[in-house]
């Protein structure tokens, strides 16, 4: 097995390092156990890291990091009962592809695909759309070696009792080896995007969740300008996409870019350079396959927070945001990002029992975050917020109790799987301990 030594380990937002004992590339679910085995032994500590793109210290460890790099890949298609089955350490592009290349989808997806499956799923990651839940919700079984090097098949039917706390875990159960999700046909999506004034736009709020399959909106800091963007089934012929990741490439990342170094070097420079973007936004009309309309590059580096609020707090949670934000002067460029979730039955998901509306925050990185993050989760726990696992948060473990109500069971079931807190770290430990 491939093991490295000496190395510092860095997630993609350069928020998070540490340089653990030893780096472990595992290329069979047996070795996975034998690590695990091995690490209960020597009383190691083992965190997982999938494409580390969480921007929270989930992955950090001074001891043992566990990558499933070498245990990716699909392992069997069920076209019959519409399921494939992919090893945990697989990205979601090499997903796409392979679903693609057979005619079909994952239902849904967020907004880039080079996450794990099973980093994905551990932090309830989500797309967009209100017929859909997050990630986690396309699961139908999963195995997972615990803390004795146990390999258990966890599902509807198979120890059901741990089905809907392993499927958002933080890598707090055990290790995910391999999922076995739900597929659908793949579709052609013609995705539409397109600039609207707030006002019209506040009206018809409701119309737009309800009359696409998919729908997500930006609003930019002190503009009355919102970009809306829909993606829905079309007839029309999948066409060559080279000129909309010319335009993604050139226009959402260097171009942005440029722009951002200014706000850095010229923070004042934030408002006029939100305003000057919301203007560029341009129509756009264009039909695909669907894996290949959800995902963006991403490579302009930011912070983020991103909260969970009941659908029926949305408007009232807007009105506000832009309120602060004017009132504040808060220097800030990077767009505000908005999307819908189906309610799910998943413990630690956020949309847990509830129709949901994500709005998410980024600030350009080097700039300044802290009081604008203070200031918008203040807004959003008022409104009820349940933070993104993955993305930054200031949750204290009691706050978190009383927005988890399945919390408290979670935790009794990580205590049975993992007594001596093997996939514990310190981060870990402050919210849940
Ligand atoms: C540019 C960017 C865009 C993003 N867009 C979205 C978006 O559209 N929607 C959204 O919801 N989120 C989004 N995210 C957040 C991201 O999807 C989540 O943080 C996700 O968890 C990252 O997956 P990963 O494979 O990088 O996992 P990591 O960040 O490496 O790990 C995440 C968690 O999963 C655990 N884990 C990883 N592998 C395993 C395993 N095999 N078994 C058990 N536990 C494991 C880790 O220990 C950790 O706790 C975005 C992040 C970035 C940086």
């Amino acid at each position: 097995m491939k093991t490295v030594k000496g190395i510092t380990w860095k997630n993609w937002a350069r928020t998070c390092e540490s340089t653990p004992e030893k780096i472990l590339y595992p290329s069979s679910i047996e070795e996975v156990s034998s690590i695990v085995k091995e690490a209960s032994k020597q009383k190691k500590t083992i965190r997982v890291v999938g494409a580390g793109h969480s921007f929270t210290s989930l992955v950090k460890t001074e001891e043992w990091l566990v990558s499933l790099d070498s245990l990716s890949g699909i392992e069997q298609f069920d076209e019959e009962n519409s399921m494939v089955t992919v090893l945990g350490g697989t990205r979601l592009f090499q997903l796409g592809e392979a679903l693609g290349r057979a005619g079909y989808a994952q239902e849904n997806l967020g907004d880039i695909n080079v996450q794990s499956i099973a980093g994905a799923i551990s932090t309830g990651t989500h797309g967009t759309g209100l017929e859909f839940g997050n990630l986690s919700t396309q699961v139908m079984e999963l195995s997972l070696v615990t803390a004795y090097g146990e390999i258990l098949t966890i599902s509807e039917k198979q120890n059901p009792h741990y089905f809907k706390a392993c499927l958002v875990s933080l890598g707090g159960l055990g290790i995910i080896v391999k999922v076995k999700l739900k597929m659908i046909k793949s579709l052609v999506y013609e995705y539409r995007s397109e600039k609207v004034n707030y006002s019209q736009f506040e009206q018809q709020l409701d119309h737009y969740i309800a009359a696409n399959r998919h729908f997500e909106f930006y609003l930019f800091p002190f503009s009355d300008i919102v970009q809306i963007k829909t993606m829905n089934i079309s007839d029309r012929k999948p066409q060559s996409l080279s000129f909309h990741h010319f335009n993604n490439l050139f226009l959402e990342n260097y171009l942005f870019f440029i722009l951002s170094e200014i706000c850095r070097l010229f923070p004042k420079s934030s408002r006029s350079i939100s305003r000057l973007s919301a203007k560029a936004v341009g129509s756009t009309a264009i039909a695909a396959n669907s894996y290949e309309l959800f995902a963006t590059p991403r490579l302009v580096k930011f912070r983020e927070i991103e909260y969970c609020i009941p659908l029926y707090h949305f408007k009232s949670a807007l009105q506000e945001i832009r309120k602060c934000i004017e009132a504040k002067q808060h220097q800030v460029h990077f767009p505000i990002e908005c999307r819908t979730v189906k309610a799910d039955d998943i413990w630690l998901s956020p949309s847990y029992q509830r129709d949901s509306a994500y709005i998410a925050f980024h600030m350009y990185k080097g700039m300044p975050y802290e009081e604008y993050f203070q200031d918008m989760e203040s807004i959003m726990k008022k409104y009820e917020g349940r933070p993104h696992w993955g993305k930054m948060h200031n949750q204290s473990k009691e706050e978190l109790l009383s927005l988890y109500p399945k919390l408290p069971e979670f935790l009794t079931i990580r205590n049975e799987l993992d007594p001596q807190g093997i996939f514990l770290n310190d981060y870990m430990k402050r919210l849940w301990i």
